[in-house]
This record gives C-alpha cells, structure tokens and sequence, in this order.
C-alpha cells in the first residue's frame, strides 16, 4: 500500500533541530513530513528520490535577500536563485516599504513556489533605484504607514527594516532618526527590526547597537567598513557581546559589499560566531561573488564550522528566529514538507568575499534536488528554461 506522497533514501539526515547526523530515510504525505526512519521500503511512497551518498538536510532559511524584481533595482526572481538552490523559506529584507508592499505581496509572495517573507523597510518607497537614498527625505520614514501596512499583512510581513548608511542611503538631515523610527513602529506593532549598519550618522556600531533588544536582527555583521563588531583594537565591541547577551540576532546578510574574511575570521578567532547565515543575495551578487546561500554555508565550512554547525544556522536557528521552530527548519514528523539533498563535494574551490579577497574551501555543498511542499522541485537549468 501506497502510504507517502515521496520518500528520500539512503542519505546522510543532517538536522540540528532533532540532533540527527545520521543515515535516515525521509517520507512525504500531505505537503508534511510523514515519517523518519533507518529504512522506510520503496513500495510504500509514490515516487522515490535516491540520496545515496548524499547528505538530506531541511530546506533552508535564507533571512535576507532580495525578490522583488522589476520594481526594486535590487530583485531577483526567488524561484531559480532561491528555491531551485535549496533556499525553500526566504525573508525579503526590506525591498519593498509601505507604498509599494501590496505589489510585493501579489506579485511576489502569492505566485512564487518559494515561501517568502518580508522585512517591511521603515521608507515607504522601499529600495527602488539606486538614484535615490530611501531615506533622503525623512518624510518617507512614516510610523504610521508602516503600522497600517503591517496590519494588513500581518501573516507575512516578520519585522521593520532600517538601512543607515550615510550618502547613499541616508542623508545627514535624516542622520540616525530612521533608526528610531524604525523601532517606534516595529514596537507598535510586537516585531523586531532588522538593521544595515555601516556608515551610519553616528559615531560607532555602539549608538546603533543601543537601540537594539533580544530578537533584533543585526545584518551584514562582518561587513569590512566603518561601524563594524571590531572596535579600533580589533577586539569584539563590548557594545556587540552585551547586544548578544541579551538575545540580538547577529546574521551574516553576505551581499556584495558586506562579508570581510578577515573580520569575519577574526570574529571567530575571539569566539564570536554568527547567530544566522545569510546570504543577501540580489542583483549585483547571484553571479559573485554570493551565488546562492549553499556558498555561504560553504565558507564557514572552511572557516571551520562543522555541518552541523554550519546547517543549523540556515535551518533550525533561523526557524526559531521567525518563530516558526514546529513548522520550518527541521524534518521532524509534522513539519512542512521542505527538504534538500546536498551533494558534498570535496576538491580546491575559490571562495570570494566582498572585497574580491579569496580563501580555498576543501568543501562545497552543492544542492542536488530541492523538495517544497513535499513535492520535488524543478532544477536550476529547467526553470531557466522555461523563462526563456
Ligand atoms: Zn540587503
């Protein structure tokens, strides 16, 4: 008798949220899991994915990136960058603020197979070209706006996004005020914020990291700029272990000019890891130096994060992040049928940072076959396909 939708067999289970690093067979009913075992037989599932040889981990959790192609200058489809790269659940960080947030919601989150989420940017117009800082104008960092927004799509939108960086983003009339505006309507509304600290108008990641409480995310936390986790010493903050203690999420949010080997090894070397992995992928990244978030997780393979280590951040911690521990990030019995297999290839690969600085991995996690819903999806080279 038929009794699962799927099974996944003969991998390698690596989910840190059950504490399993071992060979298990995964099966699929109903969009969930069904059941984890050493051995659950072929006849009793529908189809069969062989992961012999192979590692099975829940699908990722990638908590920033950035999908709202076409509107923001950033976006990227999720479907072929995220989801077809083992990214099933994905937090988009901020693109879109309250004006253009209903858009996002129809046109992205309601017709992408990837689970989306969205940080809510405190500027109502969102990131939409690179022509205009979104928070020039302090006019756009609305509280009010921002809380209607969040009431109307409350199911979806996790947190309020604040970008500091000063010129490019922000202009010294606006200064740190977006910050607190930031916090104004995210604690209105019971929700964290998620902050882009470099360059900020103030004087060190201290002032930044004052305003910030347990469940807050700090985002790009080994960026290689002013207003960074190392003070002039080279030493961890005082301001950022305190910030850690009482519960700020520190996250990686990679992205095109926010991940410094050398502060990020650093970080390390003084028992500073990051809480999450991130990958911040975008428009200026997917093709380098971030690629897909399994090549992030593969550089703190070579920084010298364990599996499980590495795959925990991007699994259970980020589920427990979004409050969502039961559902998503683990493959325990019960949760949403989301799961990738993983080839782990061993050889000599180029990782590239932000700053074209290159360290050689000895491993690389490639995602072989990508499952959502319980359902295998389509690979990378076939959703390019069927765009063109
Ligand atoms: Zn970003």
């Amino acid at each position: 008798m038929v009794a699962y939708d799927l099974v996944i067999k003969g991998g390698t289970l690596v989910d840190p949220a059950q504490g399993i690093h071992a060979p298990r067979d995964v099966a699929f009913a109903r969009g969930a899991v069904a059941a984890v075992g050493a051995e659950i037989p072929r006849g009793e599932a529908a189809a069969v994915v062989d992961a012999s040889g192979r590692l099975v981990a829940p699908g990722m959790i990638d908590l920033h990136v950035h999908v709202f192609e076409g509107v923001s200058h950033y976006g990227i489809p999720p479907d072929p960058t995220c989801l077809a790269h083992g990214a099933t659940t994905v937090v988009d960080a901020g693109s879109a603020g309250a004006d253009t947030f209903l858009g996002f919601r129809k046109y992205v989150i309601e017709v992408s197979e990837t689970r989306v989420f969205a940080q809510l940017n405190i500027s109502a117009q969102g990131m939409i070209s690179a022509a205009i800082g979104e928070l020039d104008d302090l006019k756009w960092a609305s509280v009010p706006r921002a809380l209607e927004t969040i009431e109307k799509h409350r199911d979806v939108i996790l947190g309020v996004k604040v970008r500091l960086s000063r010129g490019q983003v922000v202009s010294e009339a606006s200064g740190l005020t977006p910050l607190y505006r930031a916090r104004e309507a995210a604690d209105a509304a019971g929700l964290p914020i998620m902050v882009h600290p470099q360059g900020a108008w103030c004087p060190s990641l201290d002032d930044v990291l004052a305003v910030m409480r347990g469940g807050d995310i700090l985002t790009h936390s080994f960026h290689g700029r002013s207003h960074g986790i190392l003070g002039d010493d080279g030493k961890i903050r005082r301001s950022a272990r305190e910030a850690r203690e009482r519960g700020v999420i520190f996250d990686v949010g990679h992205g095109q000019g926010s991940f410094d080997w050398r502060v990020c090894e650093a970080a390390l070397a003084q028992g500073f890891p990051p809480t999450t992995i991130s990958s911040d992928l975008h428009v200026y990244n997917v093709h380098g130096p971030v690629f897909d978030l399994a090549t992030t997780v593969s550089k703190f393979l070579h920084l010298g994060f364990s599996l499980d280590e590495a795959l925990a951040r991007v699994t259970s911690v980020p589920a427990r992040v979004i409050g969502m521990p039961d559902r998503l990030g683990t493959l325990a019995v019960g949760a949403w049928g989301d799961a990738v297999v993983f080839d782990l290839e061993e050889g000599a690969f180029e990782l590239v940072d932000s700053h074209g600085q290159t360290r050689v991995g000895r491993q690389r996690l490639v995602p072989a076959v990508v499952v959502k819903g319980g359902k295998v999806r389509p690979s990378p080279e076939a959703l390019a396909a069927h765009r063109r």
